[in-house]
């Protein structure tokens, strides 16, 4: 049995923040059937009210990790 989920589709350059429309790292699929996209910071912002409401959330944050090496990592 394979546990693998079928990823919607990638998040591309195209996809938007919908709160400040930086590039979306986060798609959350609501149990209503509609997909919100997150940027990395608003994703981590609003993760504890997301995950009440969300059936799925594909997390591409660890695409991010090679950005700046002076961020702190304190948080895994
Ligand atoms: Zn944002």
């Amino acid at each position: 049995m394979t546990t693998v989920l079928t990823p919607a589709s990638p998040l591309t350059a195209a996809d938007r923040c919908d709160r400040c429309g930086a590039q979306a790292y986060l798609r959350v699929v609501l149990a209503s059937g509609g997909e919100l996209l997150f940027c990395a910071h608003h994703g981590r912002k609003f993760e504890p009210e997301l995950k009440k409401i969300a059936v799925e959330i594909q997390d591409e944050t660890g695409r991010l990790s090679t950005t700046s090496a002076s961020a702190s990592d304190d948080e895994r």
